[in-house]
């Protein structure tokens, strides 16, 4: 028996792929108990996914620190002293070798960051060559670069790119507080250029800034009314890092508040990848096996982020076995069709 927030008009409609969801309805999913949230979630999860299997992917860091942004959260912005010294791009050979590591202990997606406001005519080359060697691996490519004009993403299409990553990070009413050097709209305008190309977009956010409660129901909202859903949605935890701004808002979350956000995710976007992302470490495995009850589908697999640690992949494999989670297979991958995320 579900209880009121749920059996009302709601109720019949969740499982729906809709694109018209109101706050009112999104805060009503959010904040009914705890228990019915996680039950709607994980029924929802199987109308689209095997409960028990999960999506891998790894990141690989292939230009790091001196970014020109100011992402309050970011230990890669050049206006913070984190310790985190600029390094040069990564060359191809060690993309590849990275590759073909991440591929052995069983991720199937590649995920290249580079800490840029937006790429830059001297190493777009290289970044195309990437794409194209790592598809060549049999393995799905991911990029996050920043900002795109119209001919990077059409060259980024033509190479091969699977996913483009770009976060919302949070509400459009609490994004200046973050970020200043770019506006929400920005970030919008790339994901519509790089879904209007055919790539799969990944785009999510981080729970644990300061933001409201009603800031992540918003944040929410703007992506289960997108035209098309992201692909992939990654709900990080914040991970304060010494020298920003946001260093101080250690253990300020509730892990429920963020499992709540995880099963409105899987409600509100029944086919897309719910990635748990940064902030595992954070995390319990009891409350990571929640989150996978809650409808995540997918992890960052590997020993580092970005430049945040991660679960050691061994880690995982122990967790996965203890929950009888299987990582899902390269074949599986490419064969998926997420038709609501990309034409
Ligand atoms: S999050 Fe990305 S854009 Fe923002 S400062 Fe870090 S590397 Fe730059």
């Amino acid at each position: 028996m579900l209880n009121a927030a749920s059996g009302s008009n709601l109720e019949s409609k969740v499982g729906e792929i809709r694109h018209d969801w109101t706050l009112d309805e999104i805060r009503a999913l959010m904040n009914q108990p705890f228990n019915d949230l996680i039950f709607q979630a994980q029924t929802v999860h199987r109308q689209h996914f095997n409960p028990n299997e999960v999506q891998t992917s790894t990141l690989v860091n292939i230009k790091s620190g001196g970014c020109a942004e100011d992402c309050a959260y970011c230990s890669q912005s050049a206006r913070y002293d984190t310790g985190l010294e600029k390094e040069k791009m990564m060359a191809l050979q060690d993309v590849v070798d990275q590759a073909l590591a991440a591929r052995e202990k069983g991720a199937t997606r590649l995920c290249m960051g580079a800490a840029w406001r937006n790429p830059n005519k001297k190493d777009f080359p290289l970044v195309l060559d990437m794409v194209k060697m790592v598809k060549s691996l049999g393995m799905e490519t991911c990029l996050t670069l920043g900002m795109l004009d119209t001919d990077q993403v059409q060259q980024l299409k033509a190479a091969g790119l699977d996913y483009y990553n770009h976060n919302l990070d949070t509400s459009e009413a609490f994004y200046p507080k973050v970020i200043t050097t770019r506006s929400f709209q920005d970030r919008l305008d790339t994901i519509d250029k790089v879904q209007k190309a055919g790539i799969h977009v990944c785009s999510g956010g981080i729970i644990g800034m300061g933001e409201a409660h009603s800031d992540r129901a918003e944040l929410l909202k703007t992506f289960a009314n997108m035209q098309q859903h992201p692909s992939s949605v990654p709900i990080n935890l914040l991970v304060p890092v010494e020298g920003t701004p946001l260093a101080h808002m250690r253990g300020k979350t509730d892990s429920f508040e963020f499992i709540r956000v995880i099963a409105t995710a899987r409600i509100l976007m029944p086919k897309s990848y719910v990635r748990l992302s940064a902030g595992r470490m954070e995390l319990s495995d009891e409350a990571q096996a929640l989150c996978f009850l809650a409808g995540a589908n997918s992890i960052f697999y590997g020993d580092k982020l970005l430049t945040t640690d991660n679960p050691e992949s061994d880690h995982d494999q122990t967790l996965f076995a203890k929950l009888g989670i299987n990582m899902q297979a390269l074949a599986k991958v490419h064969g998926d069709d997420r038709s609501d995320s990309v034409a």
